[in-house]
Order: structure tokens, then C-alpha cells, then sequence
């Protein structure tokens, strides 16, 4: 038996006015989630009705930035070629191409004695708000359009006087709706503004747009953040006076940052591109922000999408603020590193590595071209961004290591031990074929150098690794060796000693 009786789909309804949230990221995924766990249809419609807010390419964007997420829709607002198109039968999904719907159905409702004309001017708007806050009182609207007669209203229609039409809301009324994450909401509509539907300009409001767009689009479920949470009475009122059904809606909880305050752009980044730009991978990006308002009731908290269609579900999405953690999105992002196949990690850090290298003004050392793949393979395991793969390797970038001499000596041992062995090591290593420079070779090449000479590991692992790498935590020095090759190899221990 389907869970439901309809044909299940979502929207996701971005504004272009910037950056893609984070936010808005995980109310597209689990909209998308939603329709495909049902096999419903995920479709996007563009809300651009406050033109004073748009931004151009923001909806190219944010279009591009899903696609790179792996969130396709199936009907509404695509990319084909890089710019906007649109696909399916319930278009136009733009909202300012369908101006004449809204106020179709805005012109219904003043004609059902459901919405009103207000010619409230912008001044005595703004007194009586202030008034209202002067005396402690809610700032609303008193409804002083609401009882103009019809003459007086057709003469000031006549005279091209500026209006906007408002919803007139019913007196004392209980408005009750089932949110899927809050559970039954009950409000009265005295606590409800006579709401602007439609604008002086004939745009609409978000209010009406959505009701008639959700309603014509055939949505079943609206999934969005619990900003909307207050204007969703409303929106059941609206959809009721125009004598449609209202979706289900499911309000996601707030996105929080570690203090625990709304997240804001002042304590970190907040847009998806500024996520992928420091390195972080999609998917990881896609994962984590699974988890914020959903939890699986398991340990588990690695998730490829397709798993997610399988296991999200609303159940498990909570009412409590999602913390969002930029350290366990680090964590999870290296597991993600770690586990790309070497060839795709390449790929995927080799801008990152570029722009590490213009930004530092390195230039690739000669010992590096030929090994350059494996370079960056060092770094793999060791970072938690891409961006950090630059850093990850400087040190096979410069000779110029920089490192505190002191670091050369194990803790087991002294200065002049230290300067011994590094010396015994530059006399064998001078002996190696150019063949031993592979990680298997060399590693059993200094074995065997260790038990020949009756030394510990320590006491020659460590100098020797912080005379290539001058950091002590770093690849093991037999990786390091194989990519510098004899001759750097030696040249660095010989700087070694110099130091000591
Ligand atoms: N355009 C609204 C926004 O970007 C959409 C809210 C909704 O999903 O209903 O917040």
C-alpha cells in the first residue's frame, strides 16, 4: 500500500538573491529525498517576486551548485548549457511570469468579500506602527481599508489612486494544521495580520504566490525552514478561501552555530559555494548536512545519497536547532578523502594544488615532475580539505624547510648521536641505486642499514624523516624518498647536519 494516495511531490523554491544557504541546500535534499523515497517528482520553481532583492546568475547558481550535489530536478527550472530552461507541464516556474495568476485569484477573493483593496499610504503605515510601539502593542495592521464602502473604493480605483490588495482574516478563529516534524499547530486568527497579498506593483506577496503556485503546481508536501513556521496559518487560510486543499508542510528545524545562535555569516560560511571553494566535497558537504535535523537512530553517520532515499526519513527529523559543526564536517570530509580513488583524487586537488602553488609562488622542483601524482597521493591521507593539499606537501616544494634543529634529535638520543648517524646514513644512501628510490626499497634498504649498524628504529627514522620533511608528523620517509630521489634525498641530509 502507498503511504500516500497522491502522486507525492516537492518543490524546491529558492529566491535569487545570492548565495545558495546552507540552509537552503538541506531543504532541497530532503524535498528531494522525500519525492524519491516515494517516487514522487522533485520539481524547482524560481520565486523572484522581490525583483529589489534579485541578484543576477544567483539562480544559475544555486541551479549549479545542486547539479554539483547531485540533486537533479525532475520537472520546473533547469540548466541546459549553463543557463536557465525550464521542463514539464505546469509552467511557467517562474513566479514573475505568472503575474496574471496572482492577480486572477487576488481579484477573486475581493470579489468573494475575501481580500480588500487598502490605499494605506506608506506614511500612515509608519505612524501607526509607530504609534503601536509608542503604546506596547503589536505592530499590525486596523484594518482601516477593510470598511470602505464600494463606491468609495471604485472612486479612488477611478482616480488611479496606489493600492495593494490584503486577505481579510476571519475573526476568532481556531486555525489548525499537522506539521510531519512539529505535530498538531493550533493558532487563532487574531494573531493574524490582515496580510498584503498582492503589492502596489502587482507582484505578489510570498503568501499568496505560494498558495496559488503549490495549489496549481499540484505540491503535496512543502518542505521549508521554520522561518515559515508563523506565516503558515496564513497560507491555510488562503488556501481555504480560495477552496483548495493546503499541502502537508514539514518545518525543518533551525540551523545553529556552536553557541548556538542562529547561523550567520559573521561566525563562518554560511553558502554552499564558500564549502565547496575551501575544499570540501560534495558529498561530504551533502552528508553532513543530512544529519542537521535528522538522525538516523543509528551510529551510522556515513551516507551516499542513494543511502539517504533509502533510510531518511521525517520521523527522525527533530523540532531542536541543528548544530552545525564545522569539526565533525572536517572529519567527515577527510573519511571522504581518504576513501577517492587516487585517480579521482588528483583530479579533484589539482586546482586546489595550483592555486596553492601561484599563491605561494612555487614552482614545481625537478625532482617532482615525474612523481607529481604521487606528491599529492601523500597528502590524501593527511588532510581534511582539499585546499590543505598545498600545505599538506610543502615541504616537497622548497628546500628551504625552516625547521628547529633540535627537532632532528629523538628524544633517546643527543645532538652528536644524531649528527653520527645522519652521517652513516648519507655514506649508504650515496652507495643506493636509483632503483631503490621506490618505498619498498628503500624501506628495506634502511632495515637492513639499521640492523647492520645495531641501531634502533628511532634513532634513525626519526632524524631522518624530519631532515626531509622537517615536521615530525609527516609521511613516513621512505614515501618522501621515493619522490625526491637520490640526489635531493642526499642534499637534504647533508642540510641536516649543516644544522646540528
Ligand atoms: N522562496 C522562499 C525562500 O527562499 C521559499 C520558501 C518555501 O519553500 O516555501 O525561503
Amino acid at each position: 500500500m502507498p503511504l500516500f494516495s497522491k502522486k507525492i511531490r516537492t518543490r524546491f523554491a529558492p529566491s535569487p538573491t545570492g548565495y545558495m544557504h546552507v540552509g537552503n541546500l538541506r531543504s532541497a535534499l530532503y524535498e528531494y529525498l522525500f519525492a524519491k523515497q516515494n517516487k514522487g517528482i522533485f520539481f524547482i520553481r524560481l520565486e523572484d517576486t522581490d525583483q529589489s532583492r534579485e541578484v543576477a546568475g544567483a539562480a544559475e547558481n544555486i541551479l549549479k551548485v545542486l547539479k554539483i550535489a547531485g540533486i537533479e530536478p525532475d520537472e520546473g527550472i533547469c540548466l541546459k548549457e549553463g543557463k536557465l530552461a525550464e521542463k514539464g507541464h505546469f509552467g511557467p516556474y517562474t513566479q514573475s511570469q505568472r503575474l496574471n495568476l496572482y492577480q486572477k485569484y487576488a481579484n477573486q477573493l475581493v470579489k468573494a468579500g475575501l481580500a480588500y483593496y487598502c490605499f494605506c499610504t506608506e506614511e500612515r503605515l509608519e505612524l501607526l506602527r509607530k504609534d503601536q510601539e509608542a503604546a506596547k502593542l503589536p505592530t499590525r495592521y486596523d484594518f482601516h481599508c477593510r470598511s470602505l464602502l464600494p463606491e468609495e473604493v471604485q472612486k479612488r480605483l477611478d482616480q488611479g489612486d496606489k493600492y495593494v490588495i490584503r486577505m481579510k482574516v476571519p475573526e476568532n478563529r481556531e486555525i489548525e494544521f499537522e506539521d510531519m516534524v512539529r505535530g498538531k499547530i493550533k493558532v487563532n486568527s487574531r494573531e493574524i495580520d490582515d496580510q498584503i497579498i498582492l503589492k502596489a506593483d502587482g507582484f505578489p506577496t510570498y503568501h499568496l504566490a505560494h498558495a496559488v503556485d503549490d495549489h496549481l503546481m499540484e505540491t503535496t508536501h512543502v518542505i521549508r525552514g521554520e522561518e515559515w513556521l508563523p506565516s503558515t496559518p496564513k497560507h491555510i487560510l488562503l488556501f481555504e478561501a480560495l477552496g483548495w486543499e493546503p499541502p502537508i508542510y514539514a518545518h525543518l528545524p533551525m540551523i545553529l552555530n556552536t553557541d548556538r545562535t542562529k547561523l550567520s555569516k559573521r561566525q563562518g560560511d554560511v553558502a554552499v559555494e564558500d564549502y565547496l571553494a575551501k575544499g570540501y566535497l560534495p558529498e561530504a558537504l551533502l552528508n553532513f548536512i543530512s544529519l542537521l535535523g535528522w538522525n538516523p537512530g543509528t551510529e551510522k553517520e556515513l551516507f551516499t545519497l542513494d543511502e539517504l532515499i533509502k533510510e531518511f526519513s521525517f520521523a527522525k527529523v527533530h523540532k531542536a536547532g541543528a548544530v552545525f559543526d564545522v569539526k565533525k564536517l572536517d572529519w567527515m570530509n577527510g573519511e571522504y578523502i581518504k576513501k577517492l580513488e587516487n585517480k579521482i583524487f588528483v583530479q579533484a586537488a589539482m586546482p586546489f594544488f595550483e592555486k596553492f602553488l601561484t599563491d605561494n609562488n612555487f614552482t614545481i622542483p625537478a625532482y617532482l615532475e615525474a612523481n607529481f601524482d604521487k606528491a599529492l597521493l601523500l597528502a590524501q591521507q593527511r588532510i581534511s580539505r582539499l585546499a590543505e593539499v598545498g600545505e599538506g606537501i610543502r615541504f616537497l616544494l622548497t628546500e628551504n624547510l625552516g625547521y628547529d634543529p633540535a627537532k632532528l634529535v629523538w628524544k633517546k638520543s643527543d645532538a652528536a648521536k644524531a649528527k653520527e648517524i645522519l652521517n652513516l646514513l648519507i655514506n649508504d644512501i650515496s652507495g643506493y641505486a636509483e632503483t631503490d628510490f621506490t618505498k619498498e626499497n628503500f624501506e628495506n634498504k634502511l632495515k637492513d642499514f639499521i640492523t647492520r649498524n645495531n641501531l634502533a628504529n628511532g634513532d634513525v627514522l626519526w632524524p631522518l624523516r624530519v631532515a626531509l620533511t622537517g615536521a615530525d608528523k609527516s609521511p613516513a620517509p621512505f614515501e618522501v624518498a621515493e619522490i625526491l630521489g637520490k640526489e635531493a634525498t642526499l642534499s637534504r641530509l647533508r642540510q641536516a647536519i649543516e644544522k646540528l
